[in-house]
């Protein structure tokens, strides 16, 4: 897809500003630094649309991208940080808990995870809690290009294996420098959200 439009529609802290467009939503999660806001970028052909990590302290909201009035990109802040406060921390998860539990133009999920390394226990976590709210997930496995092509398989495996991926889930590795995934991750996006 190729994408001229896109605005920052909104950055919500609760359920009272999503937008009213009704237009099909898919939400980015990740650990902080995994490459979430390279990927949207990438995704919607710009350079920095989508800010870069989150700061500890900076305003966590969840940023509403209306891409060619079709859907919306719901940039989740990142998780993981080790130096965000335990009422950050609880903010960050009533916060997505509200969107996950209520919210109708709800499509999918795009979980981000290092394809350098093991998925986390943050990543396991976060994938298990999508799952039990029963989101569709693609997982993307970031900073490809930083791996060796005959490793690719391995590491793929164990991403599966170490999420306990489900057999209607997909993986797709993906890097912000050289492209490589970018069609794969749209063809995705483009089957959830019916656009
Ligand atoms: P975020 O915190 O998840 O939004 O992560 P960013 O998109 O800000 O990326 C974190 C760091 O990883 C930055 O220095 C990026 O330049 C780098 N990075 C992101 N994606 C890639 C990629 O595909 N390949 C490589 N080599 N570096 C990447």
């Amino acid at each position: 897809m190729k994408v001229n439009n896109v605005s920052l529609t909104i950055s919500a802290v609760s359920a009272a500003q999503y937008p009213d467009t009704g237009y099909p939503e898919i939400v980015f999660v990740g650990r902080s630094n995994v490459g979430k806001s390279s990927l949207i970028n990438k995704l919607i052909d710009r350079k920095s649309m989508a800010r870069t990590s989150a700061v500890p302290g900076k305003t966590q909201t969840l940023n509403f991208y209306n891409i060619e009035d079709l859907l919306y990109f719901v940039d989740v802040p990142g998780y993981g940080y080790a130096k965000v406060s335990k009422r950050d921390r609880e903010r960050f998860a009533g916060m997505i808990e509200e969107y996950l539990s209520t919210r109708k133009p709800f499509r999918g999920a795009v979980q981000l995870v290092d394809a350098r390394h093991t998925p986390s226990e943050d990543d396991v976590s976060m994938y298990q809690y999508l799952k039990y709210f029963n989101v569709d997930v693609l997982v993307v496995g970031t900073k490809v290009d930083k791996t060796s092509k005959a490793k690719r398989q391995t590491i793929m495996r164990d991403i599966k294996r170490t999420l306990d991926l489900n057999q209607t889930d997909q993986l797709v590795m993906f890097s912000a420098t050289t492209g490589e995934g970018k069609d794969a991750v749209w063809d995705w996006l483009e089957k959830q959200t019916g656009i």
